[in-house]
């Protein structure tokens, strides 16, 4: 299992998931870190503005899955995100019910006495 302090190869680490002050809006960096199950870790965060000092616990929750994982761990069960139902519609798409035609629409009439 990767060690999760410490930069590795450039890849993101949990020391280097930064977050902002609530107080005075500066950086604030992870200081430890607790897992407390394999979805969800306790973040301690520092503030890095030396005058205001602000130091505060946080969570890290997993949502859902969007793609599967190639190495699944045997028993662990993760909900799995799905589509709303319905069908796609292109993007240009309004939604909603089709618009009536105007009662004098050639094409309507035309088909409609053959
Ligand atoms: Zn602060």
């Amino acid at each position: 299992m990767p060690k999760l302090s410490g930069r590795t190869r450039g890849r993101p680490t949990v020391r280097n998931v930064f977050s902002r002050c609530p107080h005075c809006d500066w950086i604030a960096r992870v200081a430890s870190r607790k897992s407390i199950t394999a979805t969800y870790d306790e973040l301690f965060y520092e503030c890095r503005n030396f005058d205001c000092g602000h130091r505060w616990k946080a969570a890290l929750s997993f949502v859902h899955t969007l793609a599967p994982s190639a190495t699944p761990k045997p028993g662990l069960d993760l909900p799995v995100y799905t589509r709303p139902a319905g069908p796609p519609r292109p993007a240009n798409d309004p939604g909603g019910p089709e618009v009536p035609r105007p009662a004098n629409d050639d094409v309507t009439r035309a088909s409609a006495t053959g």
